[in-house]
Formats: structure tokens, sequence, C-alpha cells
């Protein structure tokens, strides 16, 4: 099988930081096809070699164990290429339609990493060049538009000129080793089905959680905000893969159809919802790391007067047979206590006492997904028998503590193994859908997170809230409503 890879923003911060990075790992382990040739398009005036120097220059400022040695980046060097091209321009297409021409791979794929804003236009000169023939590929990045009207601009120019079987849209999170594992885990084994319903769960927490500030992408992150960055994808994903009715069978269709009915059952916003179950927040100085941080206002591409949210914390339902009435709770944000990513499942506690226990949402399931991998089931034993004597009788005070079962994927499956986005590239090259987003998914993501972009425009504002914290306090107020707590406070 031979392939092109057409990487338009082949110079930009996603390409040299994320890609190529995988596209070496792929090349690394093998499983990239040989025969292939990686193109990297933008308007810097670069040939072959000075493109490859760059490329190498930019890994090292890469993770260590995913840096190549001189004599590894030269082998793959070799299938590194370089494309003068301003994407606005539409005789530049030309020059492209020449150069894939000159081998006529089996497959090409069409990666767009660059400003969202040319993502139509491109789509539309590709077409008009004639490059999107049965065989092409084309790959958006998130985000694909900044509300439901532009989404579906966008998704309606690449559908007259491409078939949704050739229209990767990537959410990374589905390429995550632990996503992966949490679709395994309920569809590979029968274990945890029959209690994966209202009767035994309490509630479902998925925290996004950050330590970071906004780095050197304050000015995108401005225009962007908490909930078009990680909530409107990431978050309702994964939520998706919780919630979701097992597939018929492991087709791209199957898994996605389930996924679209769940965005499709989540409780509709109302005004008496959005003021209590939708917290958003903005950081202001505080403590990270042990140093002092700087607020979201004072960083660097910021508006001062930003109102843009760095935090969002929502309470949802699905609104189904299997759920109704289980509080599905998601919180994302930038410069919080830890970088930490999980979902816990909470479970129902016991209907009757006969222990001194500890109270809480003893029962959980946790499925980590950064920083590290794996599940770890939560629940209560025997710590001690101490016999004590009541009235002359000796009874048991059984003390029960805490304890858990974990399951570490990077300990029983090495460390060095494939990551997101090498997963989704090989996916993309070998044209398996799976782990992409179909429009009609996200298009209905848009329309529930709409309701809140709308009513935050006009309302006091994000609550600030202190770097190196866990948001707004009405985050957690919020969840307290209900009886719960959030995870780190149990
Ligand atoms: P970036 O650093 O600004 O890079 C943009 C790339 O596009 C550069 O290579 C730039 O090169 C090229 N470009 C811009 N205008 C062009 C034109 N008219 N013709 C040809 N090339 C052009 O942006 P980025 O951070 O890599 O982000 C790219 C996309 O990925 C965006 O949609 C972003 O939202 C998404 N994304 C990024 C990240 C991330 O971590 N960076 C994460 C998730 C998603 P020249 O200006 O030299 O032409």
């Amino acid at each position: 099988m031979s392939f092109d890879l057409v990487l338009f923003g082949g110079t930009g911060d996603l390409a040299w930081r994320k890609l190529m990075p995988a596209l070496f790992q792929a090349f690394r382990h093998g499983s990239l096809p040989q025969d292939g040739r990686i193109v990297g398009v933008a308007r810097d005036d670069l040939s072959d070699d000075q493109y490859r120097e760059l490329i190498q220059s930019r890994f090292s400022a890469v993770e260590g164990a995913k840096r190549p040695s001189p004599e590894e980046f030269k082998k793959f060097a070799s299938m590194l290429h370089y494309l003068r091209m301003d994407l606005s321009k539409p005789d530049d297409y030309a020059k492209l339609a020449d150069l894939l021409k000159q081998r006529d791979a089996s497959t090409v794929v069409m990666y767009v990493a660059t400003a969202p804003a040319l993502f139509t236009q491109v789509v539309e000169q590709i077409a008009a060049a004639g490059l999107n023939g049965p065989k092409t590929r084309i790959v958006l990045e998130k985000p694909l538009g900044h509300d439901l009207a532009s989404n579906r601009a966008i998704n309606a120019a690449v559908g007259k000129v491409l078939e949704e079987k050739q229209v990767f849209r990537i959410d990374h999170y589905l390429g995550k080793p632990s996503v992966q594992n949490l679709f395994a885990m309920r569809f590979g084994n029968a274990l945890f089905e029959p209690i994966w319903r209202r009767e035994h769960i309490a509630n479902i927490q998925i925290t996004i959680a950050e330590d970071l500030g906004v780095e050197k992408r304050g000015a995108f992150y401005d225009q962007t905000g908490a909930l078009r960055d990680m909530v409107q994808n990431h978050a309702l994903q994964l939520l998706c893969a919780i919630g979701m009715e097992p597939p018929i069978n492991s087709h791209a269709d199957a898994i996605r159809d389930e996924k679209l009915k769940v965005l499709r059952a989540l409780k509709p916003w109302t005004p008496e919802s959005l003021s209590l179950h939708a917290i958003r927040g903005q950081y202001t100085a505080g403590t990270a790391y042990g140093e002092r941080v700087q607020g979201y206002r004072d960083e660097p591409g910021v508006d001062p007067d930003s109102r843009t949210e760095t935090f969002v914390a929502l309470r949802t339902e699905i609104a189904n047979w299997r759920w109704a009435g289980v509080p599905f709770y998601i919180r994302t944000g930038k410069r919080l206590a830890s970088r930490d990513a999980r979902i816990e499942v909470n479970f129902r506690p016991t209907p009757h006492a006969i222990y001194r226990a500890p109270t809480g949402n003893v029962n959980k399931l946790v499925i980590n997904l950064q920083p590290k991998d794996g599940l770890e089931l939560h629940m209560l034993a025997q710590a001690q028998d101490n016999r004590q004597r009541t009235n002359g009788n000796q009874s048991a005070a059984a003390q029960l503590a805490p304890v858990q079962l974990d399951l570490d994927f990077d300990k029983r499956f090495g460390a060095e193994r494939v990551g997101a986005y090498e997963r989704l590239l090989l996916d993309v090259i070998d044209g398996r859908l799976n782990l992409f987003v179909r429009s009609d998914e996200q298009e209905e993501a848009w329309r529930w997170v709409e309701p809140l972009i709308d009513s935050w425009e006009s309302d006091g504002g994000p609550r600030p809230y202190a770097a190196g914290t866990w948001g707004p306090s009405a985050s957690s107020a919020m969840i307290a409503r209900d009886g719960f707590a959030w995870g780190e406070e149990q």
C-alpha cells in the first residue's frame, strides 16, 4: 500500500508538537507503511532539506523517549517533503495536483492543520483541483466551527465535495488508550453491564483538569474558551463512551449511531438549569508548582477585560431508561489544582448498613485517562478485627477501610504504547473511521452547548477562582445540592 499524507500547516505548532512525533513513532514501531510520502505545506519558502532540518530541530523540544537519534531521523526524513502553497490562493492547488500526480499513491490523506477559518476554502479548492476522488481522505482538526451554524456551514461545504466516509473529524481523546480501554471494559466484558444503570449508579463525574495556564496560546484560547475547547468535543465524547448502549457490532457507524442517541437524549437546558447547573470561571493569580502565577487576564494575547471562561462545571442527565435521574457532572479547566483527567462512576451505597463504615462514595470505578492510564475499583475491606467487650459480651466491631484494586495498563502493556495521534493517523491511512466523529454527532453536540454560549453572552461573566485550586466554589455547591461531592472532596 502506498500513501501520500499532505499536512496543511506543516510548520505549525500542532504539526511539530504532535503530528510529526506521532508519525515518527509509527515509523519507529514499523506500523507506518514504508511506501509513503509526508508533504508539509505552508507559505514559507523552504526546500525539502530545509524542511527536514526544521522538523529535526523541533524534535529537540519533544519528550525524551520519543526523540529520534540522528540515524533514526535520517531514515524517517527520507519520507518528508515540503510544498510551498498559500492555501487562500486557488492557483496554488495546481502545484499540489502536480506533486500528487508524480506518484499516484493508493491513498491520499489531506490533514488540515491550519486556522479553522481556512477549512471551507481548503476543502472547496481541493475539489476544484480535482483532488477529491475516492482515494482521498480528509482530516479536520478541532475546533470545527465556533457554534452550531458555523459547524453546519463547514460540514455542508465538506459534504458537497466528499462522501462522509472520506471525512475524518479528529477528537484526539478518542485515540487515547484509556478511552479505547473504556470501550473494551464495557463491551468486551459482561462484568459491569448488569450494574451499569440507574438502579446501581448514583452519579458519574467526568473531570478534565489541567494545571497549566494558556501558555503561548492566549490569543487562540481567548476566542475559544473551555466550553468550545473541551466540553463540546472531548468531555461529551467521554460522556457518550460511558453512557451509550452496546453497539450491534464494532463498525464505525454502529458505534457512532449509539453515541448520537446519547447526545440526543441529553436533557435540554432550561432557564432554571442554566442558572443552577452551568458554572463557569476564570482563573486569577495564584500558586502553581509552589510558585506565584499570573491571572488569565494578564496572560499574553488575552484581552485584559476578557469574559472568556477557563473553567466549566455542568450537571446534566441522559433522559432514557438506563440513565433517567442519574446526574452526569462534567468539569474542566485550566490552572486547576492538578493535571488529572478521569471518569468516576459512583455506585449507590448499601441498602442497609451493618458495619460502622466510612460515609461518602465508597464504591466507585475510576477510569484514569491522564496522567496515568488505568482503572481503579474502590471498595471497603475489613481493616482490623477489634474485639470489644460490650456488657460482658464479645462483639466484633469491624473496622472497614477503603481499599482499591488497581489495573495499571502502562505496567501491564508497557509504557510506550501507541499514543493518541499515532493511533488516529494510522487509522486514517488504513481508512478506519471508528475513532472519528461523524457530522451529525458533532452537530448534536453543538446544538446542546449552544444555549450555554447564548446565555453566557449576556450574564455577569465568569466567576473568579485562584490559580491552583479546583475552580469557583459554586462548582462544589452545585454538586453538593444533590448530596454528592467531587472525587477529591470525598
Ligand atoms: P499554528 O501554529 O498557527 O500553525 C498554522 C499553520 O498553518 C502554519 O504552518 C502556517 O504556516 C500555516 N498556514 C497559515 N495560513 C496559511 C495559508 N494561507 N497557506 C498555507 N499555510 C498556512 O496553528 P496550530 O496551533 O498548529 O493549529 C492548527 C490547527 O490545529 C488549528 O485548527 C487548531 O485549532 C488545531 N489544533 C491545534 C492544537 C495545538 O496543540 N496546537 C491542538 C488541537 C487542535 P505559515 O503561516 O508559515 O504559512
